[in-house]
């Protein structure tokens, strides 16, 4: 059988690995390539695999960089089944929907304000094409085996990372693959940690965080400290935080700190509509995760929920001290502008970020500490104090990556590192054959490899 590496290889985007047999062709998530320009222009350019041709998607999980991509599969004729867990079919499709919702926002825009190269710009896919996309998706239990044909069977297991997550073992004309998808901390404050493989031929491995160690502080003891001295200055707190699952970990540490009277009473405002609808998520499937029903429903009075435009400005001109979670986590959209706008010009205001901030972005460069901010066109100075919150990433780092593999009671033939800089895979490969003695290959994006 070949393995072709579509996307999320030498990359940490546009996850794609099909598995094709004589009798079979099997996509393993279908996402969108992020980041730089080179990048994203991959995502308007024809797979090099026809999607005619290929029978199923299995879908990891619900991120963009996962499953982004696949309106344009079944716009070139892709019209087989997508199977994913329930919860990743949930958040698959708020994510699908509002990246269609930006598409098109953006195309309009450069339409109207003409700064695109392609006249008129068209946006990759809109919301008539997601909708296309949603009854295609067959929701499957976590390690429940499901047989695609005599010789082809698959099923999900636990992978931590963000809810419905799932690691998956696809049995394959004698063969045994198993993709890890991508990998949380064994540690992770919601999350239980990942179900680990007991054997396989073959395994591909995300290696994110291949070549390092996530720092060892403690997230609700930097959160306590920069609430207190936020409130004793009378300032507003700001937490740009992605939608999906960080809104929620953020939750629960403010509600433990509260719990215990650890921080003031004052209002704890969660200002994302995708952030709340991902809450109800997490509300509905809590056998995914730590949280017990009094616990969530506990959680969720501790904040005011806002969804309304105007319920933002209003919180905006309210002079009381205040903690504000709202999304985007790197600042590059979102309702967190519109409290930036005000709020970043007054020394008495802290924003503290608390994930990944890509090159480029608004949230990198007030990491990296830049006076100034632009948004919607104006310059904004920086007075605010801004912080980082460290170690809640939704990634393991090395040293789970290599956990994972420590349960085989059998020796893979190779593991084909994927999702990652090249630095990373590098870094993870030379550990992984030093520690375990196991083959590890790092495959370049259009490569084919027959195994
Ligand atoms: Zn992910």
């Amino acid at each position: 059988m070949k393995v072709h590496f579509l996307g999320g290889a030498g990359t940490v985007t546009g996850s794609k690995t099909l598995i094709e047999t004589s009798s079979i062709s099997i996509l393993i998530d279908c996402g969108l390539f992020q980041g730089l320009k080179e990048l994203r222009e991959l995502n308007r350019l024809p797979l090099s695999y026809d999607p005619k041709e290929i029978d199923f998607v299995l879908l990891t999980h619900g991120h963009l960089d996962h499953c982004g991509w696949l309106p344009k599969l079944v716009q070139d004729g892709f019209k087989g089944k997508i199977f994913c867990t329930s919860p990743t079919k949930e958040i698959a499709r708020l994510i699908l929907m509002d990246s269609a919702k930006i598409q098109e926002e953006e195309a309009e825009k450069a339409n109207n304000e003409h700064y695109s190269k392609h006249n008129p710009a068209i946006p990759l896919y809109t919301i008539e094409d997601v909708q296309q996309v949603l009854p295609l998706f067959k929701v499957i239990e976590k390690d429940v085996v499901v047989a695609l044909s005599d010789s082809v069977s698959f099923s999900f297991f636990y992978a931590s990372h963000i809810l419905g997550a799932c690691s998956i073992a696809l049995d394959i004309e004698g063969k045994k693959l198993v993709f890890s998808g991508d990998i949380g901390q064994d540690d992770d404050i919601l999350l239980f940690p990942a179900v680990k493989p007991k054997n396989a031929d073959y395994i591909f491995l995300e290696s994110t965080y291949g070549n390092r160690v996530h720092p060892n502080n403690n997230p609700l003891f930097d959160l306590e400290i920069i609430i207190n001295n936020t409130y004793n200055k009378g300032g507003n707190l700001v937490i740009p935080s992605f939608a999906v699952e960080r809104v929620q970990v953020m939750m629960y540490l403010i509600w433990k700190l509260k719990k215990e009277n650890k921080i003031p009473d004052i209002p704890y405002i969660i200002d994302t509509p995708m952030g709340i609808d991902v809450l109800e998520l997490f509300l509905e499937n809590r056998k995914w995760h730590k949280l017990n029903y009094e616990e969530c429903s506990e959680m969720c009075k501790t904040f005011t929920l806002i969804s309304e435009f105007k319920d933002t400005i209003e919180v905006i001109y309210d002079k009381q001290p205040k903690v504000v979670i709202a999304a985007s986590g790197m600042i590059t959209g979102g309702r967190v502008l519109s409290y930036l706008e005000r709020y970043i010009t007054k020394p008495e205001n802290t924003v503290a970020l608390v994930g990944y901030q890509a090159e480029g972005t608004r949230g990198r460069k007030l990491l990296e500490g830049d006076k100034t901010i632009k948004m919607y066109g104006k310059i904004y100075e920086v007075e605010a104090t801004i912080l980082s919150i460290e170690g809640l990433s939704a990634h393991g780092d090395q040293k789970d990556l290599i956990n994972w593999l420590t349960e085989l009671e059998n020796k893979p033939q190779s593991i084909f590192l994927v999702h990652g800089e090249n630095e990373a895979s590098e870094g993870l490969k030379n550990e992984i054959e030093t520690q375990l003695q196991l083959h590890c290959i790092i495959p370049k994006r259009r490569q084919i490899i027959e195994i």
